[in-house]
């Protein structure tokens, strides 16, 4: 009984959750039982928590590996300010940090012990490990061990070696789901034996997705800002150039907003790192080398005023937003020069053909999603083996797309393409289709093809959307050796010869509304209580020089703006309001949201707060106060301490002989039969 409540006894006073995530508790019960346990888990989902908790529960020192030298730190001062004893080895390190690091650890203080794999390879590690006695070995983004990801550490193929130095249970953690990866994982970490494994489902409720094609994107990207002013984002982009220049338009706009990209020297991009992980509202414009490390649960939204290169890094990028589990927004754009430009990188790469055609599949998959007809979710889910209903808050399921029967017009821009030898690109071949007198269709005799003006149903932006959607239905792609012409791909044969049909989308690039309606966390009634909570944890974060998240993150402030604890005890049932962090902010946050000075209780009574023991302190302390003076109300003032009380709450004694123990004869006498009396009603 004892040992089964564990879990979520520390998960709510530690941590400061109600409940679990989903597979959390299963993991955290096979890892706290030592266990060899590989889970694979979406960014966001709650790993850390998985080897957190159990750390907690296994005698000895749990040490963490990571490859992630902000995270690691983020995470030490997360725990630091829970109550919970850790340190970091890493050579983000100073001096001093690293003596008291090792200080704690020989004094047998440490629970948990971040680790940057790059110490693995120094001799005195396994000893250092062996001496201070390790009880557990946990591995974040164990998909390093891969030699063929694009993540790989040389360092992470000790850890195997480590495991069997140290002879203790091992827990693996990613978010890449890959078969391949997986079973290296198992080979590297595991020596070959299957470890008990946890497959989490891939679904963010909470991020919303949505595309679009671009049209004036810079005008996009100002006006998706806008709606979303002080909210930290990301806006990813292709290119270095266009970093500088769209958070430069963004300044120019009136946010806070820096560029990031591989190009800057490393001191630059780490203060803009710093910046993004304490700052409230700032927009970082990237390229995709932003993202590992960073490690910030408040991102609101994340854009791509560019294609990302496939599905998966497009997962990857999306899912840095809302780890804290509150709503947030995507968007992504797309348009014919985005294909292009992707697949003429995959055929102009170095790899091996099988591997430039499982590229373009990756691609493909994205497009798919890009053009996809009905939910955005469900797509993006059944391209990772799971199925999903409509999920009623994406783009396509807010307002489902036009579509039209699009066979005909496809196949008439098929056959424009082969009469002309499959050797021009969109516009030419528009147009043709068009019927359009330029000087390049008068010189070729194109005006003469029978196809020339059969399309006069559309318009120009009527056909760059058909052609934009065919090539992400890969039907035709372009072809890098010439400049882009397009050429035509299998899929597309069955419809040029009448054999099957194809429904598109009729694009309605409705001009984005002036004045951008802004999106809110919380109803209007809500939004200045949650402006005052920011407020109080942006002054507290700067007092203590933290990143504003490690106070509360916005989820938590969010449900209390939504539902105003009026006590320090409501306040307590707030999800990610633990006792450590109650006892240090939950009076300044409750005044922000009573607006009156809190009264504080005694530090026994806090500790009690928002558990059942909490009611029956109180109901004893009436008790006593009603018999301070005795039965009769003139004996001499007699009272218990507050922690005589709290003791008596959660032991709750059930007999005289207990009570008289605890409180002494003279107190038993005058308060213990009243004690009783409470105790028993419960
Ligand atoms: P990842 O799986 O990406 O490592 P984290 O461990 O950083 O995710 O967790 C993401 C966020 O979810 C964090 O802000 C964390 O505090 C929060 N979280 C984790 N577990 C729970 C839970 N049981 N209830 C509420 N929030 C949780
Ligand atoms: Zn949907």
């Amino acid at each position: 009984m004892e040992t089964m409540d564990r879990p979520h006894a520390l998960l709510q006073s530690i941590f400061g959750f109600d409940a679990f995530r989903p597979g959390q508790q299963d993991i955290v019960e096979a890892v706290a039982s030592g266990r060899n346990t590989l889970a694979i888990m979406p960014t966001g989902g709650g790993k850390s928590l998985c080897f957190q908790l159990p750390a907690l529960l296994r005698d000895g020192v749990t040490v963490v590996i990571s490859p992630l030298i902000a995270l690691m730190r983020d995470q030490v001062r997360g725990l630091t300010e829970a109550g919970v004893p850790a340190g970091a080895l890493t050579s983000g390190n100073t001096d001093e940090e690293t003596r008291a690091v090792f200080d704690a650890l020989e004094a047998g203080r440490l629970k948990l012990l971040y680790m940057a794999p790059e110490r693995l390879a120094s001799g005195g590690t396994a000893n250092m490990l062996r001496r201070i006695g390790v009880g557990l070995i946990a591995v974040d983004e164990a998909h390093c061990v891969s030699q063929w990801g694009h993540d790989f550490r040389p360092d992470y193929l000790r850890i195997g070696e480590l495991r069997r130095a140290l002879n203790v249970p091992l827990a693996a953690f990613t978010a890449t789901a890959d078969a391949e990866t997986r079973a290296e994982i198992v080979t590297r970490l595991f020596d070959g034996e299957a470890p008990e494994t946890f497959l989490r489902g891939f679904d963010r409720p909470n991020i919303r997705l949505a595309f679009s094609p671009k049209d004036q994107p810079r005008r996009q990207i100002l006006a998706y800002a806008a709606a979303r002013k002080g909210q930290s984002g990301i806006v990813y982009c292709a290119t270095r150039a266009k970093t500088e220049s769209l958070a430069a338009a963004l300044e120019q706009a009136g946010h806070s907003a820096c560029s990031y990209h591989g190009g800057m020297e490393a001191q630059d991009r780490r203060a803009v790192e710093a910046r993004f992980q304490t700052e409230d509202g700032l927009i970082v414009v990237a390229t995709v080398a932003f993202g590992m490390g960073i490690d910030k649960p408040d991102i609101r939204w994340v854009a791509h005023a560019d294609l990302p290169k496939s599905i998966e890094a497009y997962y990857q990028e999306i899912g840095r937003a809302g780890r804290d589990g509150a709503p947030a927004e995507t968007l992504t754009l797309y348009g014919p020069d985005d294909i292009r430009l992707r697949r003429t990188q995959i055929d102009e790469s170095p790899a091996p053909p099988e591997r430039r055609a499982a590229d373009h599949a990756r691609l493909n998959a994205l497009l798919g999603l890009a053009e996809a007809l009905d939910c955005r979710r469900q797509t993006l889910l059944g391209y990772f083996g799971e199925e999903a209903a409509p999920c009623g808050h994406c783009d396509l399921c807010d307002s489902p797309p036009e579509r039209f029967d699009a066979t005909e017009a496809v196949r008439k821009a098929l056959s424009a393409m082969l009469r002309t030898g499959e050797y021009f690109g969109t516009g030419h071949l528009i147009d043709i289709l068009t019927g359009a007198d330029t000087a390049k269709i008068r010189e070729r005799g194109h005006d003469k093809l029978p196809t020339y003006g059969v399309g006069r149903e559309f318009d120009k932006r009527g056909w760059q959307a058909v052609f934009r959607q065919m090539m992400g239905r890969d039907l035709v792609r372009p072809d890098p050796e010439r400049h882009g012409a397009l050429r035509m791909m299998d899929p597309a044969r069955p419809i040029l010869k009448g054999e099957a049909t194809i429904e598109l989308r009729r694009d309605t690039i409705a001009a984005a509304a002036a004045r951008p309606a802004v999106r809110m966390l919380v109803s209007e009634e809500d939004a200045p209580l949650l402006s005052a909570l920011k407020a109080k944890r942006r002054a507290l974060a700067e007092a203590a020089g933290v990143p504003a998240y490690i106070i509360f993150t916005d989820r938590t402030l969010i449900e209390m703006a939504e539902t105003r604890p009026a006590s320090l005890d409501a306040m307590a049932r707030v999800s990610g309001v633990g006792a450590t962090k109650l006892e240090r902010y939950g009076a300044d946050f409750l005044k922000v949201v009573t607006g009156a000075e809190a009264e504080m209780p005694h530090p026994a009574r806090r500790k009690l707060a928002g558990g059942g023991a909490a009611s029956l302190y109180d109901r004893l302390m009436a008790a006593q106060n009603r018999l301070a003076r005795g039965e009769d109300g003139c004996e001499k003032p007699l009272s218990c301490s507050a922690s005589q009380v709290a003791k008596l709450a959660e032991i709750r004694p059930s007999d005289m002989g207990t009570l008289t123990r605890l409180l002494g004869e003279r107190r038993a006498d005058r308060f213990g039969a009243a004690f009783l009396d409470v105790l028993a009603e419960g």
